[in-house]
C-alpha cells in the first residue's frame, strides 16, 4: 500500500506527517512517498523525510498512484479528480460544514475520513485533531492577545508606579478556552470564564479563574462533550451577564463552537464600545462565523478602539509541533485501518473508524452528515 504526504496550499504550513512518524510506518510495511517541500514550512526538510524510509516523488506520481492520501486542509476539485475510485483520503475535512463536498467525493466513489469527527472517547484521545490543534490554538490565542494588547499582563509594582493586571474573559472551556485558561494565568492575567457546560467547572476553578455560572443550560450530556444549543431565555441570561464581564475585561478569547452550526454570537457591538480602548479580542471561532458581531474571518478590525482578531487557524502559527502532534494523531489512527502486512483493512465495526469515515463505496456513510440533509444524501 502506498501512502502519501501531499504538500498543503499556501497558508496552511502544517504537514500531515513528519519524519519520526514515516519511521514507524515504513517499519509496518507501508510504502510512503511525500512531494516534495511537503514540510518546510513546517521546518521538515525533504532529506529528513528520506532518511526516515519516504520516497519523494511528484503530485502527479501521488495522485495518480497513492492509495492513501494525507492532506490536512480539503484537497481541491482539479486534484481529487486525478485520483481513481476507491482511493482514500484523510484529513480535517469538516464534514458538517461542508455536505455538498461530501457528496460530490461520494459520488466519485472516494473513501474519505475527516479526523475532526473522530468520537469523543477515552479511546480516541489519542487521535484526537480537535484536541491536539486547538490546545496549541488556546495558547497561541493569549499570546497574539498579549502581544496585541496596549498593556502589560501581569501586574506590576515598579519607582515609576503600579499597573494592575490585565483582566482576560474567555468564553468557552473546551480544549482551546482551557488551555487559554492556563496560559494566561502564567502570564499573570486575572480570568473569568463562561461556559454553557456546568461540568467545566472545576477545571476552569483548578486553572485559578472564575467561572461565572448562568442558570438554566440545555442538558449537553448526550452531545458526545460538545455544546448544544440554548433556549432563548438561557441567552439572554447570559448575554447581560457576558456584558457585564465584558465590560470590566482587557482581553476577550472566544472559543465558543457548537459543531454543524454557525458559531453563537456572545458579543454584541454595543459590549465592544463598552470596553476600554486598547483592548483585544481574539475570536477563535472565526471560522464558523465568529463569537462576536463584528469579526471577520482571516482579518483584523477594530471597533471603537478595541481589537477584534478573527483567527480559527492559530495552530498552523506553531506549524512544527502541530503538525509533529497531527502526525501523531493520524499515525495512531492509520494503526486501526492498516494490518500488519502493510494494507488497508477497514473494519467498520470499530466505532472509531466509522464515525470517522464521511464517504464510501459511493455514498455518504457518516451518520452525522447523514442526519445534516437527510433528503440530500439518502
Ligand atoms: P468546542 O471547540 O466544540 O467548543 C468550545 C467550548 O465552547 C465548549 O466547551 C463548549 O461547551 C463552549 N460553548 C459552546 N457554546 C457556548 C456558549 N453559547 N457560551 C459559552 N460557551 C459555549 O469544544 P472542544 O474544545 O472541542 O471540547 C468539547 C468537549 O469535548 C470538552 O469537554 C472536551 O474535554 C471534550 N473532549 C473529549 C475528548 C475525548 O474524550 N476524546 C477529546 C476532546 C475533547
Amino acid at each position: 500500500m502506498i501512502l502519501a504526504v501531499l504538500k498543503e496550499k499556501a497558508g496552511e504550513n502544517r504537514v500531515s506527517l513528519v519524519p519520526e512518524v514515516i519511521k514507524q510506518l515504513v517499519q509496518q510495511k507501508v510504502e510512503v512517498w511525500v512531494e516534495p517541500g511537503a514540510g518546510a514550512a513546517a521546518f521538515y526538510t525533504d532529506e529528513a523525510y528520506q532518511e526516515a524510509g519516504a520516497q519523494l516523488r511528484s503530485r502527479g506520481d501521488i495522485l495518480q498512484q497513492a492509495d492513501l492520501l494525507l492532506s490536512i486542509r480539503p484537497p481541491d476539485q482539479e486534484d481529487w479528480q486525478l485520483t481513481r475510485k476507491g482511493r482514500i483520503w484523510m484529513g480535517i475535512y469538516q464534514p458538517l460544514y461542508n455536505p455538498a463536498l461530501m457528496q460530490q467525493w461520494a459520488a466519485r466513489e472516494l473513501t474519505v475520513f475527516s479526523l475532526d469527527t473522530i468520537p469523543r472517547t477515552t479511546r480516541a484521545q489519542s487521535m484526537d485533531v480537535l484536541s491536539s490543534q486547538a490546545n496549541i490554538a488556546g495558547y497561541k490565542a493569549v499570546l497574539l492577545a498579549a502581544y496585541t494588547y496596549s498593556r502589560y499582563f501581569p501586574m506590576f509594582m515598579t519607582a515609576a508606579g503600579s499597573i494592575p493586571p490585565a483582566k482576560v474573559l474567555i468564553l468557552g472551556a473546551g480544549v482551546a478556552g482551557l488551555q487559554a485558561i492556563a496560559t494566561a494565568r502564567r502570564l499573570g492575567a486575572v480570568v473569568e470564564v463562561f461556559d454553557t457546560r456546568p461540568a467545566v467547572k472545576e477545571e476552569v476553578m483548578s486553572l485559578g479563574a472564575r467561572f461565572v455560572e448562568v442558570e438554566g443550560a440545555a442538558d449537553a450530556s448526550k452531545a458526545g462533550g460538545y455544546a448544544v444549543e440554548q433556549s432563548a431565555d438561557y441567552q439572554q441570561k447570559q448575554e447581560a451577564k457576558i456584558a457585564e464581564s465584558a465590560a470590566k475585561a482587557d482581553i476577550v478569547i472566544t472559543t465558543a463552537q457548537i459543531p454543524g452550526k454557525p458559531a453563537p454570537i456572545l458579543i454584541s457591538a454595543a459590549m465592544i464600545e463598552n470596553m476600554r480602548k486598547g483592548s483585544v479580542i481574539i475570536d477563535l471561532a472565526a471560522a464558523t462565523g465568529g463569537n462576536t458581531s463584528v469579526t471577520k474571518n482571516g482579518a483584523t478590525v477594530v471597533h471603537n478602539g478595541v481589537t477584534i482578531i478573527g483567527n480559527s487557524d492559530l495552530a498552523g502559527e506553531a506549524p512544527a509541533d502541530a503538525s509533529k502532534l497531527y502526525a501523531r494523531n493520524v499515525l495512531n489512527f492509520l494503526k486501526l485501518i492498516i494490518n500488519k502486512d502493510g494494507n488497508i483493512e477497514l473494519n467498520f465495526n470499530d466505532d472509531l473508524v466509522k464515525g470517522t469515515c464521511i464517504t464510501h463505496q459511493g455514498a455518504i456513510v457518516n451518520e452525522r452528515v447523514k442526519q445534516l440533509q437527510p433528503a440530500a444524501v439518502s
